[in-house]
């Protein structure tokens, strides 16, 4: 599977992604309108964090299920931890180097009525590996 290399604007946060990237999707949900996010989802083992672990801040809203990350110095939206399939991450792919999203199908998915919940969820889901 290609791996990519993504960031932040500022570069404090970088990451990898190890995964086939067949479908971007987009989401009707308020907060993922008002980043106009385009993302690609990912399984946790394929997300490490390289550099900057400690730069990232952490927004919870609504069910505080998802995980939404972003740099705590230039405010870029990296990547989320998923509330439906929480052992996936959605990832910024404007975040990712040499990627085209062209070439790449946009699906439209509908989190404006998204309702919960997965009682069969880990209690606790923290961010993406980190490099060792
Ligand atoms: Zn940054």
């Amino acid at each position: 599977m290609p791996t990519y290399r993504g960031s932040c604007h500022c570069g404090a946060v970088t990451f990898s992604l190890v995964s086939d990237i067949a479908e971007l999707t987009t989401c009707d949900c308020s907060l993922c309108r008002q980043k106009n996010a385009l993302m690609t989802k990912v399984h946790e083992s394929g997300l490490t964090i390289e550099r900057g672990e400690e730069q990232l801040s952490v927004y919870e809203w609504n069910t505080h299920r998802a995980k939404h990350f972003f740099c705590s110095r230039c405010g870029i939206y990296t990547f989320h931890r998923k509330r439906a399939a929480p052992d996936h991450f959605g990832v910024n792919v404007f975040c990712l180097e040499d990627f085209d999203p062209n070439n790449v199908p946009v699906r439209a998915t509908e989190g404006i009525g998204m309702s919960v919940v997965d009682r069969e969820a880990r209690s606790q889901w923290p961010g993406p590996r980190e490099a060792s």
